[in-house]
């Protein structure tokens, strides 16, 4: 477990070693910042947006929650959308899960843990809907991994029918809405291929 000094030692290094390449790196960010894509993700420390699709400092806007939710009533992820599709115009949203998903095994494994068993709520609702589908499904691990992507979609979904990106869409705004789920195994993210980028997308799913 590296201490406080190495951490600050690493910053220094990473700072000198940015500078090295491009010198106007640091100041070229502190004018601005114009990312193209929201990055909604989990917490765990194992899945670093940046890192993953290799993206610099002012590439990616990020929010990251336990579990990657996007529930329509908190203020800290309503925050980031609306600024992220209303101010930096972002064209595209990706709600990343992950597979093993501690927060996701937390929220159906019946044991009780406190307030993160009211955050955890939503994902017990997609496991009842889905209850069909999940038992069928042979062995823990790739039930758990199924209740991930199926997270994914809900919060796809969620995010979809969010009356910010509703309202970009209504006056021609490019925005794209993707459902992904990455790999603590090998590294990579997979696209679950449920992109929503329309009015008439999000009326369609609706619809299915
Ligand atoms: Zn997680």
């Amino acid at each position: 477990m590296p201490r406080l000094d190495d951490l600050k030692l690493n910053n220094l290094n990473w700072s000198k070693k940015k500078t090295e390449v491009d010198p106007d790196f640091f100041k070229r960010l502190e004018g601005q910042q114009s990312p193209e894509y929201l990055w909604i993700g989990c917490s765990d420390s194992r899945v670093p947006a940046n890192e993953i699709v290799g993206l610099n400092p002012g590439e990616l806007f990020v929010h990251r929650n336990v579990a990657n939710l996007a529930p329509p009533q908190d203020a800290n992820y309503l925050s980031v959308l609306q600024f992220a599709v209303d101010v930096l115009k972002v064209k595209h949203i990706m709600v990343v899960g992950h597979y093993g998903c501690g927060g996701v095994a937390a929220a159906i494994d019946g044991q009780r843990r406190g307030l993160v068993d009211h955050w955890l709520h939503p994902i017990r609702e997609v496991h009842a809907e889905h209850r069909c589908e999940l038992d069928a499904i042979d062995g823990d691990r790739a039930k758990l991994d199924r209740l991930c992507e199926l997270n994914v979609v809900r919060q796809v979904r969620n995010v979809a029918s969010d009356v910010f990106v509703q309202d970009a869409w209504a006056r021609g705004q490019t925005l794209s809405v993707h459902g992904w789920v990455y790999s603590l195994a090998n590294g990579l993210v997979t696209d679950l291929d449920v992109t929503i980028n329309s009015l008439e997308g999000y009326q369609e799913v609706l619809d299915r």
